[in-house]
């Protein structure tokens, strides 16, 4: 294979095929980039820094690219259950931990304690401990898709806006966009997507709050997430044509709080397939993000790191591009049963009538039920390393869900929005 292998970290070295290379990459300053690498890792957030943590040691040239620098821009709320970030050893990170929910609704509210805690997190402290945990090489680069390759060597190669990368293993962490998938028409409005915006005022608070009241959205919910001296108040819809930017200002103006610093994104509520085209997805680009309650941090580690053991597994030659794809395609597919059941409770809020959503509240928020619903919600994705082996894949098996995954696809679609 004609390789040109990128520079490692710390390799005095500051050329690519003889083209200079800067630390900053912004506009003119952008540099030409091009080359080849073992692994190229398309996004420098939860889902890519996972994948990349996975391959420390591995003795893979690894590449991250991502269009702004790591942690430079945050991408969520940042809040994620205790234990996640405990056994990722990211608990530096945190900010803000809860003890229990506190859900309003125009009719009363109520405080459920929760069986685990919930955390809030600082986003570019997490991204970088993530980063200190790698030792791939990081580039700010724009992707604008896939480009044709130069040779036949099974390389995949990347277009970026400083030129074209390509490496045998290529990770789409990008977000929804997905944006190194074939391209099949899949946009905002229509799309299985909702969408989410939030303001970060100074301030703080003690609790960790949910509205569900159609004054702020008809389907979907409000939310404050206190996070040390900042909070983080938003409104997510699961209808994609419902704007959130005027009740996200009226709730933070109920809230007496200051519309500043927003931050929002179309948010995947649908799962899309783990590979395509010899590419590897994760995160949001394969619509890891959990239906209802729009939590897709936790899923984007834990998805990205079971990719990145099965890419460890191709780096040190236990297995080629093709078992790995087959091998976290099957893992991919295993938790697709939970992620419909998700999907049917979202479609189903909205049409509860308001006034029983008070009494329902206050119904659920029995301590058996609270403790049952969230053990289950948690082991979705429980903390820490997925297991991929045989056995514990079969654990995340429902009893009937051995329909292969275009079957369970048709009958998600059926059931209609
Ligand atoms: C308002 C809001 C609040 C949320 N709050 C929470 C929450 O509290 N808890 C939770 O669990 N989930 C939350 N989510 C969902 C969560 O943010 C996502 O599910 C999660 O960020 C997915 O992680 P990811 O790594 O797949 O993608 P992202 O975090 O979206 O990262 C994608 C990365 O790709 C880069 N990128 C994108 N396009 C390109 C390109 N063309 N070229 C180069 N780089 C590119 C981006 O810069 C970014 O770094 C929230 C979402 C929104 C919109």
């Amino acid at each position: 294979m004609d390789r040109h292998p990128l520079p490692r970290p710390g390799v005095a070295e500051d050329t690519l095929h003889g083209m200079p290379v800067r630390a900053t990459k912004r506009g003119d300053d952008r540099t030409p980039l091009e080359g080849n690498c073992d692994v190229l890792i398309c996004g420098a957030s939860f889902a890519g820094l996972a994948v990349a943590r996975e391959l420390a040691g591995s003795g893979a040239e690894v590449l991250v690219v991502d269009r702004y620098e790591i942690g430079e821009r945050q991408t969520s709320a940042c809040g994620i259950p205790t234990d996640w970030l405990r056994a990722t050893g990211l608990m530096e990170a945190e900010r803000q931990r809860f003890g229990s929910l506190l859900i309003h609704t125009p009719h009363g509210s109520r405080r459920y304690e929760l069986p685990w805690t919930f955390s809030t997190f600082d986003y570019r402290e997490l991204c970088q401990l993530l980063w200190e945990g790698c030792d791939g090489r990081f580039e700010t680069a724009k992707v604008n898709g896939r480009a044709a390759p130069a040779n036949g060597d099974g390389a995949i190669a990347v277009e970026t806006d400083r030129g074209v990368l390509s490496a045998p293993l290529v990770v789409d962490a990008l977000g929804w966009r997905r944006v190194l998938a074939s391209g099949d028409g899949f946009q905002p409005p229509d799309a299985p997507l909702s969408r989410g915006l939030e303001v970060h005022p100074d301030g703080s608070g003690e609790d960790l709050e949910v509205w569900i009241d159609r004054r702020y959205v008809p389907a979907g919910y409000g939310w404050s997430f206190p996070a040390g001296d900042e909070l983080r108040i938003g409104v997510g819809s699961f209808d994609p044509r419902f704007h959130v930017r005027e009740t996200t200002e009226l709730l933070a103006e109920d809230l007496g709080r200051d519309r500043v610093r927003y931050q929002g994104n179309w948010i995947p509520h649908e799962l899309r397939r783990a590979t395509e085209g010899g590419v590897f997805f994760a995160g949001d680009s394969a619509g890891h993000c959990l239906p209802l309650t729009a939590e897709g941090i936790r899923t984007a580690l834990y998805f990205g790191i079971a990719l990145g053991r099965e890419l460890r597994g191709v780096v040190e030659g236990r297995q080629d591009r093709e078992a790995a794809a087959a091998a976290y395609a099957a893992f991919h597919d295993t938790h697709e049963w939970k992620f419909r059941w998700m999907l049917r409770a979202q479609r189903l809020v909205p049409r509860v009538p308001p006034r029983l959503l008070g009494p329902l509240i206050r119904l659920l928020g029995s301590r058996r039920f609270v403790d049952w619903s969230f053990g289950h919600y948690l082991r979705i994705a429980p903390p820490g390393a997925p297991s991929t082996n045989d056995e514990q894949r079969a654990d995340q098996q429902q009893p009937d869900a051995d329909q292969p995954l275009g079957r369970q696809r048709d009958l998600v679609e059926a059931e209609g929005a």
